[in-house]
């Protein structure tokens, strides 16, 4: 795609209007947004800025509430599981705020062999996970590109123990179709990729140097991706670089823009907030800070805004923040973490990290963690693996479709997690989290999930529906 092609699809002009015309809180109009919202079919960019504006304790904990039961009519009380597993920490790119970039001389830079990336599954196998998320930095060993796509196929391959991972998502640098293509065939689950900032000059300030200098290039990505055929794509802000209220608009164009074009919009939305790194002085000082309190109005205000997209939250953030957003509209979490090159079998290593974590706790502590509040946590990839992506998935994903799936899928999945790998005390938890899920479901998922969970106690692994 030429410049003179790149679709204008963010329209910096009418964010800003749309900024102007919303400054003052309407304790009216946040309540007509609120019950438009309870209908489950979404919010245009002025009934996000509506709610942008909230500050009243009171309108706050109506909208916190609002998101809380669409949350529980969408997604029932499953939370997905997965791990980053990062290959490499080289990188051509010099994003100011990413320990990463090409410049930090204090990183010390490392790109795994197909030998230590099975060895990095082998060891997240026997933790439980079946959910990888690949996480490269935009610079490739020797063979170039064909790096990723045989450490997809490495990972693919390692069958080891009781498991083997089932599902792998990618996070690296944007693709020309013929790339994504190939990506496709490999049979990912997810392409992730964050805009970073979606305004242009800030943009063009924290990025000064590589290929990713290039706005158009990567806003243009997940065009690409889906043109290529790949159904389910994740976008994403890094929330300080830039005022998040222009951010979460220019965010809703590019959903807009994804559905008009491909009649889907994104599959996940994640939420980083800038964490320090090493080697960056950006990342310590975020030039626009987000509150904690801005941070969950951000996860609420998306859930209401697109309500079938999963959106993830990653350890980035303390298990406090965690908690409080699943209850918000979080749908995926990554758990027991490492962002370094390695970090699974070597442990964690500031001097080869992306960022600081957030939540440091294994995966066994936080799915004990999440059960004891209730969530089913769900290790489930039923869904791409029967062909239910893009359009497909999101027409499922209404309310009481969804359910019949993910709540009897998440359980199955969940109870093989409590038999294979969970501690005693973790398996307690989950029994009890079960045995109530159990209760409160409505009869026919709760038959087609005691049918799955007797299958897994017999023996049989990876069932689904
Ligand atoms: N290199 C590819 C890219 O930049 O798109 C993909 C991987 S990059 C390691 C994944 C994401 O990490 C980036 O998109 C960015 O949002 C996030 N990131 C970078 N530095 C960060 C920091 N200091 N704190 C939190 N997230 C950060
Ligand atoms: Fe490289 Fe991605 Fe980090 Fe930028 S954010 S320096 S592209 S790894």
């Amino acid at each position: 795609m030429t410049t003179a092609q790149v679709p204008q699809f963010i329209d910096e002009g009418a964010i800003v209007d749309t900024l102007r015309a919303h400054r003052k809180t309407d304790s009216g109009a946040v309540r007509a947004v609120l019950a438009k919202a309870r209908e489950l079919h979404g919010l245009e960019a002025a009934e996000v800025a509506v709610l942008m504006n909230v500050s009243d304790p009171e309108l706050m904990g109506e909208l916190f509430q609002t998101a809380a039961d669409v949350k529980n009519t969408i997604y029932g009380r499953r939370l997905v599981l997965f791990a980053p597993l990062y290959v490499s920490n080289l990188c051509g790119n010099e994003c100011t705020y990413c320990a990463f970039r090409a410049r930090n001389t204090e990183l010390k830079r490392r790109a795994l062999s197909q030998e230590e990336i099975a060895n990095e599954v082998r060891i997240l196998i026997d933790q439980g996970h079946k959910r990888i998320l690949l996480v490269a930095g935009e610079s490739y060993p020797r063979q170039g590109f064909s790096y990723v796509l045989e450490s997809i196929d490495t990972i693919y391959s390692v069958k080891h123990g009781k498991g083997e991972v089932r599902r792998v998502n990618v996070n690296v640098a944007p693709l020309t179709v013929d790339e994504f293509r190939a990506l496709r065939e490999r049979k990912i689950g997810t392409y992730q990729l964050f805009q970073e900032t979606y305004h242009r000059e800030t943009y063009t300030r924290v990025h000064v140097g590589g290929k990713k200098k290039d706005y158009d290039w990567r806003v243009t990505a997940m065009d690409r991706a889906m043109e290529a055929g790949i159904d389910d794509v994740g976008i994403g802000v890094l929330f300080g670089l830039f005022d998040w209220r222009f951010d979460l608009l220019a965010l809703m164009q590019h959903i807009r823009h994804l559905e008009e074009r491909f009649g889907v919009g994104p599959h996940t939305i994640s939420v980083p907030r800038m964490e320090p790194a090493t080697g960056s002085d950006l990342a310590s000082h975020p030039p626009h800070p987000v509150s904690d309190v801005d941070f969950r109005k951000i996860v609420a205000i998306l859930r209401l805004a697109v309500p079938y997209t999963g959106i993830i939250m990653s350890t980035r953030e303390s298990a406090d923040i965690r908690r409080e957003t699943f209850a918000l509209g979080v749908s995926q979490i990554s758990a027991g973490s490492r962002t370094n090159p390695g970090g699974y079998a070597e442990d964690e290593r500031l001097d080869s990290s992306q960022f600081c974590l957030g939540d440091h706790r294994s995966l066994d502590e936080v799915v004990r963690d999440v059960a004891g509040l209730g969530y089913i946590p769900s290790f489930c990839t039923g869904c791409y693996r029967l062909g239910r992506t893009g359009a497909d998935f999101m027409d499922l994903a209404k309310p009481g479709d969804i359910k019949q799936h993910c709540d009897p899928n998440g359980l199955s999945t969940f109870m093989e997690y409590l038999i294979d790998y969970a501690s005693p005390e973790t398996r307690v938890v989950g029994e009890r989290c079960i045995a109530q899920a159990l209760t409160d479901m409505e009869a026919w998922p709760r038959k087609r999930s005691e049918q799955l969970m007797a299958r897994v106690q017999a023996g049989e692994r990876d069932v689904y529906c």
